[in-house]
């Protein structure tokens, strides 16, 4: 029989900050547990992620930093990955939208569309900041939500009610680059007509949901968008940071990123392509008649990947080129929030990936939020739960299963698998369980009830305890051998599948158990068989899980809504004082002073530094000071300063001055006793 092709796809998560632990649990650990999961069933599957580049969040942070975009995105992407690796993520290829060949995907589609004529060039109205000259893409501009009053809502979107507006309907809209309040302006993009493949859409939806249950979150969502009716989308706009758009009278102009974002997905597998050599490899896969294609997300990207980017491969396949393939399924998650709030990086509350993994190790972590999606609804993470899964179940029921069976084989059995025997009721009753847990626990995440599959294994895990318990090695072991060997033969089997099922949810913890066992996985079909024969010699145990502290537990809930140490306010730099003696500071007398001619603000002085010593110094305190009111003043001067010219004219040092409250300038003044050309320390 053929394996089974899938195409698995997780969000792209945006460079511009580290992924949270409500990313984890939205898109990318259900999409790992499912990878690894499928692979154990023997399919032949793509697991494909990489960093959405693009967009204006990136060019705000580089022109709040004063970098390049370039540096945010390298940052990030980087931050990410090691994130992604250090919490187990099985991803084939890791790629960035940044790269050449992800460009000339988004391009060949654009021109694909454009030289058919689908495209739509409109001209629009769009918000223009006259001062800085330029058109502001949506989160450019702030303003007051039409529809619930949010204050910080978007050009055209608001992220508190999802609703999308027109620029014009934006409520006292503001720049953010200066603050002022922009015109609308006059500009020209092309549009995606998305209304045109409604009817499409929702018709591809419906068999879909038919033949593969899609989730009800996903249905609503979409049902809603159909029932406001879909509209023209622009796939331009007036940015420099991005696919530059490539006709020629759209200079100036980039690809929007809701239109090659998702196109990431396909140039990502390109790239692997390229890396293994294996040109086919990618075609194989999106343009495969028989691949599966699974697109793992949040919900905030259900738009996006269940109705914009069908419709874009829809149009594509209406043309005479090599087809897509579409989703088949979306399992979007709801959000996941931490300790009952929104996670928020401002108000420092929710804590980052790269933080987590540097104080816990990944499996604690991925079997919490495992055992917590938000699959239907949004949960939270809490700290005190993280602690009870790790100590409770994971330490005192898995791990103490594995433990008391291990020691008790090393003890009695010399670290060999005994022999199994005569088969008692009890025996029978957690066989017969074994053999259906993998066939029940595959149903779960074949329909992604993920976290439901996952709270199953560990059921397992407690069933071995039980069956430790009730049959008693410690007694047989002197009173009826054979039953007790047998007991101990079926308690390793038992551990060997548990290894096994829980690999796709905590893989570092299953690779260690199998190193115990000494034994590689199985097909999952097969993991619930005696596969540890008789005779077979184990490795020596280690310690699975740690117990955690409560003051562990304590300082992280200390930290939360307090500002962190990066947020507060740098330390002025210290000098030493040679550094300060470096400046010489001396006074002097203003001999002359009159108006720089044509300039409202200068000064012209000369002053005398004593001993014969005039300079000329260039001030600008017009403002503050007539000529006349600074004469004969005697006042303190940077005698050391490197020349300057100021219109012109050669300033031979700086003087000394404060402004007020209400920007007037105070010359700083040193009493008449004092000698000219007296340092100043
Ligand atoms: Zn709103």
């Amino acid at each position: 029989m053929e394996k089974e092709k899938i195409l698995v796809t997780a969000a792209l998560p945006y460079a511009n900050g580290a992924i949270h632990l409500g990313h984890l649990s939205g898109a990318y650990l259900p999409a790992d547990i499912y990878v690894r999961y499928k692979r154990l069933k023997g399919s032949d599957i793509l697991f494909i992620c990489g960093s959405d580049e693009h967009g204006v969040p990136i060019t705000i942070s580089a022109d709040k930093e004063g970098v390049n975009p370039k540096v945010i995105i390298d940052r990030f992407h980087q931050t990410n990955k090691e994130i992604f690796e250090k919490f187990g993520m099985n991803f084939d290829i890791y790629s960035r939208t940044s790269l050449s060949i992800h460009h000339e995907t988004a391009k060949e589609f654009f021109l694909e569309f454009y030289n058919r004529g689908i495209l739509k060039e409109k001209k629009s109205e769009q918000f223009y900041d006259e001062k800085v000259k330029m058109f502001l893409p949506d989160r450019y501009v702030e303003g007051t939500c039409p529809n619930c009053g949010f204050e910080e809502a978007r050009s055209d979107e608001c992220e508190n009610c999802g609703t999308l507006y027109e620029p014009n309907e934006l409520k006292n809209p503001k720049s953010k680059i200066s603050g002022e309040t922009p015109v609308l302006k006059e500009t020209s993009h092309w549009y995606f007509p998305l209304g045109d493949y409604q009817s499409r859409l929702e018709n591809y939806i419906d068999t879909m949901n038919k033949a593969y249950n899609w989730k009800d979150n996903v249905l609503n969502y979409c049902r809603g968008w159909f029932k406001e009716g879909l509209k023209d989308r622009a796939v331009t706009r007036d940015l420099d940071w991005g696919v530059k758009v490539p006709v020629e009278e759209a200079e100036g102009k980039v690809i929007y990123v809701w239109f090659e974002a998702v196109l990431g997905y396909i140039s990502a597998t390109k790239e692997l392509s390229k890396r293994l050599k294996n040109e086919n490899l990618w075609k194989d896969y999106w343009q495969g008649k028989s691949t599966k294609y699974i697109a793992f997300i949040g919900k905030d990207n259900i738009v996006f990947h269940a109705l914009f980017f069908p419709a874009m491969l829809m149009a594509w396949n209406d043309g005479d080129k090599a087809k897509y393939i579409l989703p088949q399924n979306i399992p979007a998650n709801e959000f996941l929030n931490f300790e009952g709030k929104k996670f928020s990086k401002s108000r420092n509350w929710g804590i980052d990936g790269k933080e987590f993994l540097d104080l816990f190790p990944a499996d604690p972590l991925r079997y919490t939020l495992a055992a917590n999606l938000p699959e239907a609804r949004d949960t939270d993470f809490y700290w005190k739960e993280f602690q009870a899964r790790n100590n409770n179940e994971l330490a005192d029921i898995l791990g103490n299963f594995i433990n008391r069976t291990f020691t008790f084989v090393h003890k009695n059995f010399d670290g060999k698998v005994p022999k199994r025997g005569n088969i008692n009721n009890l025996d029978s009753g957690i066989l017969n369980s074994l053999k259906e847990y993998p066939e029940k626990i595959s149903k779960l995440f074949e329909n992604y009830k993920i976290k439901e599959g996952v709270l199953e294994i560990m059921n397992l895990a407690r069933s071995g305890n039980k069956y430790f318990n009730d049959s008693e090695p410690w007694k047989t072991l002197k009173s009826d051998k054979e039953t007790c060997s047998t007991t101990i033969n079926i308690c390793l089997n038992i551990i060997y599948t548990l290894a096994e099922l829980f690999y796709p949810v905590i893989p570092f913890t299953s690779e260690k158990i199998f190193k115990m066992l000494d034994a590689d996985r199985t097909l999952w079909d097969h993991c619930g068989d005696e596969n540890l024969p008789s005779g077979h010699k184990l490795s020596k145990p280690e310690i699975l899980f740690s117990k955690i502290e409560d003051d562990l537990i304590e300082q992280q809930m200390q930290k939360l809504g307090k500002p962190s140490e990066q947020d507060q306010k740098p330390k002025e730099e210290l000098i030493s004082i040679d550094d300060f003696m470096k400046v010489h500071l001396k006074t002097a007398t203003v001999l002359s002073a009159e108006k720089v001619e044509k300039s409202d603000k200068l000064l012209k002085l000369v002053v005398s530094l004593g001993n014969d010593e005039e300079r000329q110094i260039i001030a600008g305190i017009s403002k503050s000071y007539k000529p006349e009111d600074i004469l004969n003043k005697k006042v303190v001067v940077v005698a050391n300063l490197k020349p300057a010219k100021l219109m012109g004219l050669e300033s031979q040092g700086m003087l000394l001055a404060v402004e007020n409250e209400k920007g007037k300038l105070e010359i700083l003044n040193v009493d008449d006793s004092v000698k000219n050309g007296t340092r100043v320390r």
